[in-house]
């Protein structure tokens, strides 16, 4: 294993698998900067297209999205009253990055400090998924675009509510309509379940490329585990490196 990917991985704080025998894992060819070069198209693994407009996102009085530009959008949500989070929020919080990025980053709904600072994926879990990024060559703000299903806060982190993400989600698909991202790395349940449209556990949708398509758009799209969740199970770090190098023999950021 080289030095620069032995950085990389003591980045992240995953351990390095060592093969029985001490024999130290084969390193995949990176280049100079670490990034794992893509795979022959032949090699992926494509599921059939999802409409998500049609998975999970209920539209039914749903003010008009189709005419909002971004700051419109983002307007909107801040004014929005449609579930019961709107009484118990700070702030809405909208996005990290600008449209036109490569990848996307959807997650599932901001905590106490999302909502004190009005950004998704910060505290300890942002800086994991910073020091993700970083590890394949992307950034917020840069070349990621990072947003949640939900926009404000449910109280003491709990879960979403299958009503929170039917009244939210059609902002999210609006996002990725007019943000045209080339790629989503959805991080955790709740951003598989409401793009892809499946029940199906992390576990069951991770290690394949799927295609997500919003408004008549198709997007490649990969599952793996939210940042909080690492923090709270560090052994499944090492899947979650193996889900970022499948992401990047996807679509480089
Ligand atoms: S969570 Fe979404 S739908 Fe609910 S009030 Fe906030 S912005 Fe509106």
């Amino acid at each position: 294993m080289n030095t620069r990917r032995q950085q990389i991985l003591g980045a992240l704080e995953i351990p390095i698998w060592v093969l029985r025998g001490n024999e130290p894992v084969p390193a995949s060819p990176a280049d100079p900067a670490g990034h794992v070069p893509l795979a022959a198209p032949s090699q992926r693994t494509q599921d059939e297209p999802v409409r998500a407009q049609e998975a999970g996102a209920a539209q039914a009085g749903m003010p008009r999205l189709a005419g909002l530009d971004w700051d419109s959008l983002a307007h909107a949500v801040s004014a929005c009253t449609r579930c019961g989070l709107c009484k118990s929020r700070k702030q809405t919080v909208f996005a990290a990055g600008h449209p036109g990025a490569s990848w996307m980053v959807v997650g599932e709904a901001p905590g106490a400090e999302e909502d004190q600072h009005g950004e998704p994926f910060v505290g300890q879990a942002g800086k994991l998924l910073d020091n993700m990024l970083r590890s394949v060559g992307a950034a917020r703000g840069h070349n990621v675009l990072i947003a949640n299903v939900l926009k404000c806060r449910p109280p003491g982190n709990r879960n979403p509510e299958a009503a929170e993400v039917a009244a939210c989600s059609p902002y999210l698909l609006r996002q990725i309509e007019l943000a045209q991202p080339g790629f989503l790395l959805l991080m955790g349940k709740f951003a598989a379940s409401t793009l892809l449209g499946s029940e199906g556990s992390i576990a069951s949708l991770r290690g394949r490329t799927h295609q997500v398509e919003v408004a008549g758009r198709q997007i490649p799209a990969v599952v793996t585990y939210h940042p909080a969740y690492l923090l709270r199970q560090p052994e499944e770090k090492a899947k979650a490196w193996a889900d970022l190098k499948l992401a990047l023999r996807t679509a480089q950021p």
